[in-house]
């Protein structure tokens, strides 16, 4: 029998401060669980790697901290799991990927450095899909994801093991990172939270780039209360990202997330609630929007006709930019080197490298970026996708002259089956309501709302978005409806 699911960091985090709790015993507890449920067969196979021996060193450190009557920071004892492409001095970064099988990084990610000041004790590192491409969890090195909910199913992607890993109790929160939804996705799969930063609110110092003017880190957790305290921890500029954006991000350490905004204005496009979704995914739209109305928000009609055209900008613009970012894992200067052939040239040792280290959708990202920037097709596709991107970030900021968050779903469907998704078109369709925001540059994020009536009942979700470095404001609308789902299920419980 696994030890019972831990509490929510907010609550750990409060009982550790108080030397109520001893973060030892806890991280013992977790180690326990992780060992129950994560491994074998049928596990989740959520980390690849736990750093025991470390964490239970930080633990007694915090504990100490707390015995001698010292600030152990505020995010004392909280056990984070960090996605495997964010750099850590402790243990691999792999990427999930074959050429970065024993790649250890010789700096620490930003990200993970302000976590640690703040008292949180890093557990592991989780599964992905490779090089944070995929939206199911299965394009991995060492097995997929399970997704905790049903073991049948997928969890999600990227960030796959880090929502596995939340949803099955085998951390107080995990580290993600979402390019076009890597994050959000996931956590609407598993039943958490996930929350895309704005473009430049969170160091991508450390944070293995994919798409390097998409990519964010951001946190997946259990309720929204704890989103913020971690991103309250990481966020802000930092002298080794120049996109990191110097905010003043006091408020909302400061602000009380669980306040309601007093007339909310919550805009909900026709196009969001699309005929082609999962009835229950439209269904759990309209109930949050009731629920919003019954808290004194009002619903404005708002158009964002370009929703459709995000896919296609986005895969276009990801995998141009993620293969000139992946041109460095060539065997020589990063990543697995293919064993020497006599008589090989330069050339052929980094062909054969590559051919032997990515899989097969890091290769197919590869070929189509290369093809959209090569001359003579530049004009037509990448330019074009920058065009497009440019109208779709207008057209939020038309919305968000009329309302203050957008409301729809996170994804189209609930969890899919394991090896549902066969052709790489089906499982890109899986992001239409997440790469807008990436492609635009502003927050969003994904809530839990209720269950589908499957006899293994599975996790629904919406997503809010608000405008760029309005995270205060996503917040605390995603506050007010996760108290009114809440009390919803509550009052419907016998
Ligand atoms: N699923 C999307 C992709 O495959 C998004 C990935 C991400 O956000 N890292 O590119």
């Amino acid at each position: 029998m696994a030890p019972d699911p831990p509490a929510t960091l907010g609550d750990h985090v409060e009982a550790v401060r108080a030397g109520d709790r001893s973060a030892l015993e806890t991280l013992e507890a977790m180690l326990a669980r992780i060992e129950a449920i994560d491994a074998g067969e049928s596990g989740l196979n959520a980390y690849h790697e736990v750093f025991a021996e470390e964490a239970r060193a930080e633990a007694a450190r915090i504990d100490r901290v707390v015995a001698a009557g010292e600030d152990p920071g505020p995010l004392a004892g909280a056990l984070i799991a960090i996605k495997d492409n964010i750099a850590t001095t402790t243990g691999r970064t792999t990427c999930s990927s074959r050429i970065l099988e024993n790649w250890r990084s010789p700096f620490e990610a930003t990200c993970v450095t302000r976590i640690r000041e703040a008292g949180a004790i890093v557990i592991g590192k989780t599964n992905l899909d490779e090089f944070a491409m995929g939206s199911s969890g299965e394009h991995c090195a060492w097995g997929p994801v399970r997704n905790p909910h049903d073991r049948s199913r997928v969890p999600g992607g990227s960030s796959a093991g880090s929502a596995a890993a939340v949803a099955g109790g085998l951390c107080h929160a995990a580290l993600g990172s979402d390019t076009g939804g890597s994050i959000r996705q996931p956590a609407a799969f598993c039943g958490c939270v996930g929350l895309k930063p704005s473009y430049g609110a969170v160091s991508r110092h450390g944070l293995v780039a994919f798409g390097s003017s998409l990519d964010q880190v951001g946190p997946l957790t259990r309720t929204v209360s704890d989103a913020a305290s971690l991103f309250a921890a990481m966020a802000g500029s930092d002298r080794f990202d120049s996109t990191s954006a110097d905010r003043d991000w006091s408020a909302l350490r400061d602000e009380e997330i669980a306040s309601p905004i007093e007339g909310l204005r919550v805009g909900v496009p026709e196009s969001f609630l699309d005929a082609r979704n999962a009835p229950e995914v439209n269904a759990a739209v309209r109930r949050a929007i009731s629920l919003l109305e019954d808290q004194g928000a009002v619903t404005v009609p708002v158009e964002l006709p370009l929703t459709d055209i995000g896919l296609s900008t986005y895969y276009v613009v990801a995998p141009a930019e993620a293969s000139s970012n992946l041109a460095r894992f060539d065997g020589i200067r990063y990543g697995r080197r293919a064993a020497p052939r006599p008589g090989e040239s330069l050339e052929e040792i980094y062909a054969r490298s590559r051919a032997e280290g990515f899989g097969s959708e890091v290769k197919r990202r590869i070929l189509i970026g290369t093809y959209v920037l090569s001359a003579g097709y530049h004009d037509a596709y990448y330019r074009r996708a920058l065009q497009a991107r440019r109208l779709i970030a207008e057209e939020y900021g038309r919305a968000f002259e009329r309302c203050d968050v957008l409301l729809g779903p996170t994804a189209p469907t609930p969890a899919f089956e394991l090896g549902g998704k066969k052709d790489p078109l089906s499982m890109y369709l899986c992001d239409v309501y997440t790469v807008n925001a990436a492609i635009a540059g502003i927050c969003g994020i994904s809530i839990p709302a209720g269950s589908t009536a499957d006899a293994r009942p599975l996790p629904l979700a919406v997503q809010l978005q608000a405008p760029a470095f309005e995270e205060a404001r996503l917040l605390r609308a995603a506050s007010m409806l996760e108290a009114a789902l809440g009390m919803a299920e509550v009052a419907s419980s016998p």
